[in-house]
């Protein structure tokens, strides 16, 4: 797999403002923010994309997503609603190939997507 920029702030190669580590994930502020809070979180198994989920160990897939869940209510997201999205493939607009969610909150966002 593509060594990238997101291996590479998990390793602490280059810095990035950590708002979350555990065994499982990692999280930190997107360089780019769509939205007053705008998280990224990662898995530490490496995965490319979204659609290697369907194939790993159940246990990872529920920490991941535990943790993404988790992490939103923590950061005080639940009460005004928030948004998760997993960009995937060329398509899906997804730029990283490192597994990432984005939490996207604190205000009011638009739907559809563009
Ligand atoms: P994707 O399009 O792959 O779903 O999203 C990649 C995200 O990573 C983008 O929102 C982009 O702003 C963010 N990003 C790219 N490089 C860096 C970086 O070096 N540090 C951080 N914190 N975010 C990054």
């Amino acid at each position: 797999m593509e060594d990238t920029i997101f291996d590479k702030i998990l390793r602490k190669e280059i810095p990035a403002d950590v708002v979350h580590e555990d065994e499982h994930i990692l999280a930190f502020r997107d360089i780019n923010p769509q939205a007053p809070v705008h998280i990224l979180v990662i898995p530490k198994t490496r995965m490319v994309s979204f659609a290697d989920l369907k194939t790993q160990d159940p246990r990872v897939v529920s920490d991941f997503i535990t943790g993404v869940s988790s992490l939103a209510q923590n950061l005080g997201l639940e009460t005004d609603g928030y948004r998760v999205v997993f960009n995937t493939g060329s398509n899906g607009g997804q730029e990283v190939p490192y597994l990432h969610a984005h939490i996207l909150g604190g205000r009011r966002l638009q739907w559809p997507p563009g």
